[in-house]
């Protein structure tokens, strides 16, 4: 089995002005394409794992063979992360933040704004490139975390029972070509076109 590029489930230009069609275009079929072709190119030189799911492959990155070990991880987290990244995303005004996700924001957090604010305070504060992810912990809580590069909780068995609900890629090409430096505007940009319909069933709520 290889890894295929999902497609998008809506258009290039469809989260504008937020996130641009250029952006988008390149970020899903050069980046993301790149993480697929190179997991398949690392697999390729084991084929014994290709049988395993992805999941399988991130919680087990240290049974891979030491020459594969880094490229699975970096693009294997690549193609999980992006998959999911483009789940939680969706047109503006085409989902809303609904009660029964308020609530345990709310709870959890003291308000919405205060869970924005320390999402964002998540994603400027990763040095250099990352992701900042709204988590469901296993005992029912949510927090917020950040992971270096691609990497992501199904690589730690500490938080590998986890559930991200929401993701936010900071790495520069996410971002450049219509923010450049100004990350946290663009992190402010990102609540336009969150799919709170998606990040509410993730979580269960
Ligand atoms: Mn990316």
């Amino acid at each position: 089995m290889s890894f295929t590029l999902p497609a998008l489930p809506y258009d290039y230009n469809a989260l504008e002005p937020f996130i641009d069609e250029q952006t988008m275009r390149i970020h899903h079929t050069a980046h993301h394409q790149a993480y697929v072709n190179n997991l398949n190119a690392a697999l390729d030189k084991h084929p014994e794992n290709k049988e395993k799911d992805l999941k399988e492959l991130l919680q087990n990155l240290d049974k891979l063979p030491s020459d594969i070990k880094g490229a699975v991880r970096n693009n294997g987290g690549g193609h999980f992360n992006h998959d999911f990244f483009w789940k939680v995303l969706a047109p503006a005004e085409s989902t809303s933040l609904s009660s029964e996700l308020e609530n345990p924001l709310k709870e959890n957090f003291g308000s919405v704004d205060a869970f924005k604010e320390e999402f964002e305070k998540a994603a400027l504060g990763r040095f250099g490139s990352g992701w900042a992810w709204l988590v469901k912990k296993a005992d029912g809580s949510l927090k917020i975390e950040s992971t270096p590069n691609q990497d992501n909780y199904l690589m730690s068995a500490e938080t590998a029972n986890d559930t991200p609900i929401l993701g936010l890629d900071v790495w520069e090409h996410a971002y450049y070509l219509k923010y450049q430096n100004k990350r946290g505007e663009y992190a402010k940009a990102f609540w336009n076109v969150v799919n709170w319909d998606k990040v509410r069933e993730l979580g269960g709520f």
